[in-house]
């Protein structure tokens, strides 16, 4: 028996670097799926550590909620040891190619697009603001949401750099993250968890 589908969490660091700038972070590692096969939630830093958490698992996708370096730098090494596809929304290709100039993903994320792991739907919400081709994806069987850096306990993601907008990441929380049921548990790229109910509250 594959047992239940589930989420599996880890966390690694490296930096983050953008107009000029870097940053220490440390990035969360989402990995969804039961015994047999997951799909994984970005590629920050690291490969081993990423595998770590998915351990003997089929990979079926790499799925890319943006492109800023922090989460796609390791994404064609992991491909290479996984043989999985990578996606990623095409409205971040020039983010990407900051990062990646000799490699690109595989398939194009798109607003409703639905992807299945070991029987459970994954639904792509595109929530462009902090990055033009951000996503974050809904898990309604499990109650959550992963919003990347869309948005974290306490508040939107920021966008105070190049290829960001403040009034469209507000718009994109209040049409697509605000619309699920308050108790979705969000798992954010950085950071602690929290709800759309709290987070609901908090921008009110
Ligand atoms: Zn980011």
């Amino acid at each position: 028996m594959p047992g239940p589908v589930r989420v599996d969490h880890g966390v690694t660091s490296g930096t983050f670097s953008l107009d000029g700038e870097t940053f220490d972070v440390d990035n969360n590692i989402w990995v969804i799926g039961d015994d047999t096969e997951c799909v994984v939630v970005d590629a920050p830093h690291d490969v081993a550590d990423i595998l770590a958490v998915v351990g003997d698992r089929k990979v079926k996708a790499i799925i890319c909620t943006h492109a800023h370096d922090d989460h796609v730098r390791v994404a064609p090494a992991l491909r290479e040891e996984v043989v999985a596809p990578i996606m990623l929304h095409p409205d971040d290709r020039p983010l990407w190619e900051l990062t990646h100039q000799h490699y690109l993903w595989d398939l194009d994320l798109a607003d409703g697009l639905q992807i299945e792991v070991a029987g459970t739907p994954l639904q792509v919400l595109h929530t462009p603001g902090h990055a033009p081709g951000a996503v974050c994806l809904y898990a309604p069987d499990l109650g959550c949401v992963f919003t990347g850096d869309t948005l974290f306990q306490g508040g939107p993601g920021a966008t105070g750099r190049s290829y960001s907008d403040a009034d469209l990441i507000a718009a994109s929380i209040r049409a697509k993250l605000f619309a699920l049921p308050d108790d979705t548990v969000v798992h954010t790229g950085h950071g602690d968890d929290t709800t759309i109910g709290a987070e609901k509250s908090a921008l009110a």
